[in-house]
């Protein structure tokens, strides 16, 4: 592949005298030479790159002649800062009066030629695209990757309207066509992003731009809303209204590519392999650079406990659950008719906002951890484009539904689920984890009424630092004072939530709760505790001592982690090593889980039919080459 950029391995010096700048005007022609080995292109540095004396001049580097070295070192800090969403460093990088000519810049192309700004596009980055656009040195807001996309395709391409944004109303070319012939309109329609078709329609793109398959935005649009949204611009617009040939059949809200046009391309692509094989590696259009770093988290630490299980293994019976990024299902091991939960998340989804090391904690904890109160993870394999836990299945519902069905509970069921969950925090914190997303819906009950904790993965720190305020609104109320300061938070961050369960079980909803989030912050962080007249004086005891706001004078904070809070009056009568063995009966419940209503496998993962035609399927291989392979 060709590596553009100016780089120590793909330009060979001609002559090793080039480093000494105090004779330059002593040197020979051959000297100023510098050779492109990918396409055999020479280049003389007095025309083509001035900078490099006015470099030496400035005496950054001394007598060493470094300047590509240190150039490319520079650019691919900043392709690591972009990476890490590190605003300030980006803007550093790239300021010329700090570095000089070695300053990073903006268009430096790395392999597959993506550059910065098309990193900070495709990940949804509008401050850092903004910031590379505005304070680059001649920042090329079109420039292309090796598919000729501009980084306006590839925000559309991953669904970034914010992004979309920055980059028009900095001209970029809204009409620009790629490889295949697609604008960004294509992709909007054809990946089914109402809201940027809706916007980019606003800023009156052409909509007659056909693609390579001879299709216009509108022909390929996913939905009916998208289908009207392009009918709305036409009249609008008064434009010439040309019915195309090729026809779709509405089917609920989506438009089936089932024309005979549709057929014929599916039959001729079944009678060849290979453009469909060349399909997919084109669309892997991300840098190599980004896949290698992925690579070092993932592979490496991926034994997953059995290989050979994947997607076609399940049936799925339901949904069970649905969270910020992933979605839970009860599912059928088809060979030995185990029912199991099974949780999904888009690798879209983790990896665009750097969660990754997120489901993989969740991944890591569930296999290292064997309590009978932490659910048990039984497989985990992957697609393309999703990640999926197989985990033990609890039947009877999480107790947040538990508690809106019942309202509150009693002291004596309240102490029965609060001590297995205890026992749960204990054994996580005695293998150095905090689990800091301790709710009711975080809590399953097995089949026999016990409980397990599940849910290790995505809610932990990184989201409370940037994300919460704006998604995270449900979370709210269990949030420890400390979260919301941010002042960094240890274990007993656990106990306080472990008080919150606790307070929710016996009283129905959280403490200090309002349904005004601001003033849930505010309640939280200084608001007077209360509780209804029915509550034991010493579950109020206990609440108190684990909802104190200091983390250090909270209850289960000292050496004794969990032995403090098991030595509270209200588990005066609690036998521990019954608990643990199971042997306590469990509460009675009246929770029933509804019936069953098959979903089918295709829906979750997206086997075939109709997702054979969206590319985003496709370009995810980058990190898992074969699905269920590992
Ligand atoms: P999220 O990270 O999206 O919150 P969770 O792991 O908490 O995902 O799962 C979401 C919901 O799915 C839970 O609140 C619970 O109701 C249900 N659920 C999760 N794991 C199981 C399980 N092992 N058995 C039964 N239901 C489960
Ligand atoms: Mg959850």
């Amino acid at each position: 592949m060709s590596e553009k950029c100016l780089t120590s391995s793909s330009y060979l010096y001609t002559s090793e005298s080039i480093g000494s700048s105090l004779f330059l005007s002593s040197l020979p022609d051959e000297a100023f030479k510098i050779r492109n080995i990918d396409t055999g292109e020479e280049i003389d540095l007095r025309d083509e790159n001035k900078e490099i004396f006015s470099y030496k001049a400035s005496k950054l580097i001394g007598t060493n002649d470094n300047f590509f070295k240190d150039r490319r070192k520079m650019n691919e800090a900043l392709w690591e800062a972009v990476d890490r969403n590190d605003i300030d460093q980006v803007e550093k990088l790239i300021n010329k009066k700090l570095f000089g000519n070695i300053a990073a810049h903006p268009n430096a192309k790395g392999l597959n030629d993506w550059n910065s700004l098309h990193m900070a596009a495709s990940d949804g980055l509008a401050d850092i695209t903004k910031i590379l656009i505005t304070k680059g040195d001649h920042t090329d807001i079109d420039a292309r990757t090796t598919m000729n996309r501009t980084p306006l395709h590839l925000a559309i391409l991953h669904n970034h309207l914010d992004v979309v944004k920055v980059l028009i109303y900095y001209n970029a070319d809204i009409n620009a066509i790629d490889n295949e012939l697609n604008t960004p309109l294509h992709y909007a329609a054809t990946l089914g992003y109402n809201e940027i078709v809706s916007w980019l329609l606003s800023q009156n793109p052409k909509i007659n731009i056909k693609n390579y398959l001879n299709r216009n935005p509108q022909d390929l649009s996913l939905n009916y809303k998208i289908h009207e949204l392009f009918q709305d611009f036409i009249i609008k617009e008064n434009l010439e209204y040309k019915p195309s040939l090729y026809t779709r059949t509405v089917f609920g809200n989506t438009l089936l590519h089932n024309s005979r046009e549709d057929h014929v391309n599916r039959i001729l692509l079944k009678a060849s392999n290979a453009p469909r094989v060349r399909d997919l590696q084109t669309f892997n259009d991300r840098p190599k650079l980004r896949a290698a770093k992925m690579k070092k988290v993932s592979l490496k630490d991926m034994n997953f406990p059995i290989a050979k299980v994947g997607v076609r293994d399940f049936k799925v019976l339901m949904q069970l659950g649905k969270g910020s990024f992933g979605e839970v299902y009860l599912v059928e091991k088809i060979d030995t008719g185990s029912q199991y939960a099974l949780k999904v998340l888009l690798k879209e989804k983790i990896m665009g906002s750097n969660l990754i090391k997120y489901a993989f904690a969740e991944r890591n904890i569930l296999l290292s951890v064997s309590h009978p109160f932490i659910v048990r993870l039984n497989y985990a394999f992957q697609t393309a484009d999703k990640l999926a836990l197989v985990m033990e299945y609890c039947p009877n519902g999480d107790l947040g539904m538990h508690i809106s069905r019942e309202q509150r509970f009693e002291e004596e069921k309240a102490r029965f689920y609060a001590s297995e969950v205890l026992l749960a925090l204990e054994e996580l914190h005695k293998n150095g984890i905090i689990f800091r997303d301790l709710k009711p819906d975080n809590v399953v009950v097995d089949k026999d009424g016990h409980i397990k904790l599940t849910d290790f993965g995505l809610s932990k720190e990184g989201l409370y630092e940037g994300q919460f305020a704006k998604s995270f609104c449900g979370s709210v109320a269990y949030l420890a004072p400390e979260m919301i300061k941010r002042t960094g938070h240890t274990r007993s961050v656990d106990w306080y939530l472990f008080g919150v369960l606790l307070y929710e079980m016996l009283i129905g909803t959280p403490p200090y709760y309002s349904s005004c989030r601001d003033q849930l912050f505010h309640n939280i962080q200084t608001g007077r505790l209360k509780f209804p007249k029915q509550v034991s004086f010493v579950s109020r005891d206990l609440i108190k001592c684990l909802l104190h706001r200091d983390p250090s004078k909270r209850l289960g904070s000292g050496v004794g982690d969990a032995e403090e809070v098991k030595a509270h009056a209200f588990f005066k009568d609690t036998n521990w090593s019954a608990v643990l063995s199971k042997s306590v009966t469990p509460a009675p419940f009246k929770y029933m889980r509804k019936v069953y209503k098959e979903i089918s496998i295709e829906k979750i993962f997206a086997l075939g039919g109709e997702f054979e035609d969206n590319p985003r399927l496709n370009g995810w291989s980058i990190l898992h080459p074969s699905p269920e392979s590992v």
